[in-house]
């Protein structure tokens, strides 16, 4: 995983880590253009924005 900014870091085929200050785990999205769900995204990994929101409702980190 690369690191893209202070709150992002960027994995395979479009998806972004974020450690979650709600639950401290590590959650992934799918940004931009590409097969399943994919979130809106500001284009700023120091203060990133998803749209929708992230609903997470599950314990434990996402895989890289
Ligand atoms: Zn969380």
């Amino acid at each position: 995983m690369g690191v893209l900014g202070k709150k992002l870091r960027g994995g395979d085929g479009g998806s972004v880590f974020f450690d979650c200050p709600g639950c401290g785990w590590r959650h992934r999205v799918t940004v931009g253009d590409g097969p399943g769900p994919r979130w809106g995204y500001n284009g700023n990994p120091d203060a990133p924005t998803f749209t929708p929101s992230v609903l997470v409702t599950y314990d434990g980190p996402d895989a890289d």
